[in-house]
């Protein structure tokens, strides 16, 4: 496909791009012209505006082998995220690894709601639980210098993502980061202002019929919500009731069709005022509730 010269084919980053989006797209990748810009920009060092103004470059051979390796791991599956070790949130930087859940998108909604529920209040102390790579506190962070927060996780290798996202933020001090099973390690009490969570909830029987990006690279800790999904949900509202303060705020990410009963599980454990956040696609991502 490239020009020729002295018999030897020239790839440019236009050819290189083309060849490696049809190439991922028989693969199976839903988005493989964007996997090829990004493992691309990896390989060579350079942002994507670079990448877009220098589409005639030619590519070194050495350039060549160490993005034919990049793309050879995405053509398995492998998540860009974890082949570059860094994932775009709230347009904030994120370094991953293979023991955290990638950021999603959807989750800048909880984010949204919780810098929301902070607008009206000053000094609020901020607890996540299940913080894993740290994504949803350093874009809380970001907004917002002043408030104190806190973030747990189960898993040592998230704290330490965590501390390593926390650390590279606008604001590297932005919060006390400390192990627990999920509120295990925290006294009962009126602590908190805001207690948020993007829990695991997928059903253990679905996961195996995820995508392989998600089934084969992304944590299964991370993903697992048991049977019906609301394993750790349903350990998580009790324990959250007795570390809010009155009228705090319980925000959840749940999954698709779980809004009914996870709205059950609040009402019983004494919450009211229960608010749904929809997503782009009109499924309910985020529950709010208030003690
Ligand atoms: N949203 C993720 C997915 O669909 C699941 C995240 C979670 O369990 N918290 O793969």
């Amino acid at each position: 496909m490239g020009a020729t010269s002295n018999k030897k084919i020239i790839w440019t980053v236009r050819d290189i791009l083309k060849w490696t989006s049809e190439y991922l797209r028989r693969k199976g990748c839903d988005s493989p012209r964007l996997d090829a810009e990004l493992l691309l920009t990896h390989a060579l060092g350079v942002d994507r505006l670079r990448l877009f103004l220098d589409f005639d470059r030619p590519l070194s051979d050495k350039e060549r082998e160490k993005y034919r390796e990049l793309v050879k791991r995405r053509a398995s599956r492998e998540p860009v995220a974890l082949i570059t070790g860094k994932k775009e949130f709230w347009s904030l930087e994120i370094m991953v690894n293979p023991g955290v859940l990638i950021p999603r998108p959807e989750t800048e909604i909880l984010v949204q709601v919780v810098l929301d529920q902070c607008k009206t209040l000053t000094n609020c102390s901020v607890l996540e639980i299940g913080c894993g790579s740290g994504a949803v506190f350093c874009a809380i962070a970001s907004d917002r210098s002043d408030i104190d927060l806190y973030a747990c996780d189960i898993s040592l290798c998230a704290l330490s993502c965590a501390s390593i996202n926390a650390s590279i933020n606008p604001n590297p001090n932005c919060a006390h980061i400390f192990a627990s099973d999920l509120l295990e390690s925290v006294r009962s009490g009126p602590i908190f202002d805001i207690i948020f969570s993007n829990p695991p909830y997928v059903p253990s029987s679905i996961i195996d019929s995820l995508e392989p990006e998600i089934r084969q690279f992304e944590p299964y800790c991370a993903l697992n919500g048991g049977d019906d999904g609301l394993a750790t949900i349903r350990r998580l509202i009790p324990q959250s009731r007795n570390c809010l303060k009155p009228n705090g705020n319980l925000l959840l990410e749940i999954g698709d069709e779980q809004s009914d009963e996870v709205e059950r599980l609040l009402k019983l454990n004494d919450f009211s005022e229960i608010r749904a956040y929809p997503d782009l696609s009109g499924k309910i991502r985020v529950l709010k509730a208030v003690l």
